[in-house]
């Protein structure tokens, strides 16, 4: 064997790469951690929402149609996961917060109009224990709405975390409502 031709056995080199890594995503997703209490202002009209499958260890998307999803094709459960575009006053900082049904399910009895959340003012609080209920309080169902920054679409940065590229992404948003149809 020629010395020189290391075949599969390559030496391990560093890897170089001029491309100058992206900052981090510009807005963070906020799950309401234990034992805490936070207000928080909308500022997004309304919550925006996926069906992700569990695969024990971690979620993966679930894509439509179902009988092409590989995930509803071995039967792993599914879950809907929302988010909603959010200033978080004690922390000063704005947040996609992230809702499970059952939260998403209360928060939305209690507001007169889900679908135009929008400058809503509510305060969550979460006991101590991992899998405590959480507590919602409206405190003002909706103040001067101009004056808020304009809604940011959780969407491109939800879709990163799960690891899709910006091509795709974009693809994506831009042939319309999937995987969801109230987008
Ligand atoms: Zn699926």
């Amino acid at each position: 064997m020629n010395p020189i031709d290391h075949g599969n056995n390559q030496p391990k080199r560093p890897s170089f790469n001029d491309d100058v890594p992206k900052p981090g995503p510009e807005v963070y997703v906020l799950r309401m951690p234990a034992d805490r209490t936070i207000t928080f202002v909308a500022w997004g009209d309304k919550l925006r929402g996926f069906d992700v499958h569990w695969l024990g260890n971690r979620t993966a998307m679930h894509f439509e149609p179902a009988e092409e999803c590989e995930h509803c094709l071995k039967n792993l459960p599914s879950k809907w996961k929302g988010y909603l575009h959010v200033y978080a006053v004690e922390l000063k900082q704005e947040f996609f917060l992230e809702f499970t049904k059952i939260t998403a399910s209360a928060f939305q009895h209690q507001v007169a109009n889900p679908d135009h959340l929008r400058g809503c003012t509510f305060r969550l609080k979460r006991g101590k224990s991992k899998n405590s209920r959480m507590s919602i309080i409206i405190l003002a169902p909706v103040t001067v709405e101009t004056a808020l920054p304009p809604e940011k679409d959780p969407r491109p940065c939800i879709l990163r975390l799960y690891g899709y590229s910006d091509n795709q992404i974009a693809e994506w948003l831009a042939t319309g409502p999937t995987p969801h149809e109230e987008w």
